[in-house]
């Protein structure tokens, strides 16, 4: 039996590979132990390769030994392994991990490097929800911001230039929050711009980083994305008003644990 960990700052997630299948399995970080007997309880005997900030610690707690690789390393071969089958996807591509924090990379044919990132995350989304709403699962945010409307809080380019053309998409976000004219809002509507402002945080950066190196396609992967319609939407568009294309990975949470499994 192998095992993939990813102890990231938010989520632990385990990919494991016995007799030929592969099972997925996550865990909160803030709960770490419950991680640690699960894997004692079913998979002490396993082969082990974790990656990620938490990985030291997880392996620590473990104590059944086990190897680590760099995060980064892990997540681009985790990431190859789970587009295999998809033909749109050639080198040179950016893959942009919506995590806790944001994190943008370029896949090369010779090799990969960290082009840079950004604070503006999943756990943004988390952090802002709960201050505004004081809504704390992830689950429940994003139900309530499908029912959501950004009209009244996030200033469009259109509204600025009302009347007027504007020299560039009247559906972009001139300001995210800068149309709020009421600390009175729908919870609904807050979910929705919150979410609204990461998905174009990161999708915005993610474009301006792919540019210098004329790379159009932008691979989204990280837990932010699970279940979660709305950010991929807004991520989708705001990639193709920017010129890129956007692609989103069936599993993609998991690709730092499978690369990890690949590693043993
Ligand atoms: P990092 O890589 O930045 O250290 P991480 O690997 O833990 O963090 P991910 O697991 O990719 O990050 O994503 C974490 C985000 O996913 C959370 O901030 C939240 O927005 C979202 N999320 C999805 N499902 C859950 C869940 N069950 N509990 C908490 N957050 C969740
Ligand atoms: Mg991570």
């Amino acid at each position: 039996v192998k095992m993939g960990i990813d102890a990231g700052g938010t989520l632990i997630k385990a990919v494991i590979s016995e007799n030929g299948s592969i099972r997925v399995k996550s865990f909160s970080t803030s709960r770490m132990t419950d991680a640690v007997d699960w894997i004692k309880a079913h998979y002490d005997h396993a082969e082990i390769c974790a990656t990620g900030g938490k990985a030291n610690q997880l392996l620590q707690c473990l104590g059944l030994g086990g190897k680590q690789i760099v995060e980064f390393d892990a997540t681009c071969r985790g990431v190859e392994y789970l587009c295999n089958e998809k033909p749109l996807l050639h080198v040179p591509y950016i893959i942009t991990n919506v995590g806790t924090g944001t994190s943008i990379h370029l896949i090369e044919e010779h090799g990969h490097r960290r082009l840079g990132g950004t604070g503006v995350g999943g756990g943004t989304i988390m952090g802002l929800s709960f201050l505004m709403t004081g809504i704390q699962e992830f689950e429940k945010i994003v139900q309530l911001a499908k029912d959501g409307n950004r009209s009244s809080i996030d200033l469009t380019v259109a509204h600025v230039y009302e009347g007027a053309v504007p020299p560039i998409p009247g559906d972009l976000t001139a300001s995210n929050f800068g149309r709020v004219q009421s600390s009175e809002q729908r919870p609904e509507d807050l979910l929705a711009s919150v979410i609204g402002m990461v998905g174009e945080t990161v999708s915005t950066a993610s474009v301006l980083a792919a540019d210098p190196y004329h790379v159009s396609t932008i691979v989204y992967i990280g837990s932010s994305f699970i279940q979660n319609p709305i950010l991929r939407k807004v991520v989708a568009d705001y990639t193709k008003l920017r010129g890129a294309e956007p692609l989103f990975v069936e599993n993609g949470e998991y690709s730092g644990a499978m690369g990890a499994l690949l590693s043993l």
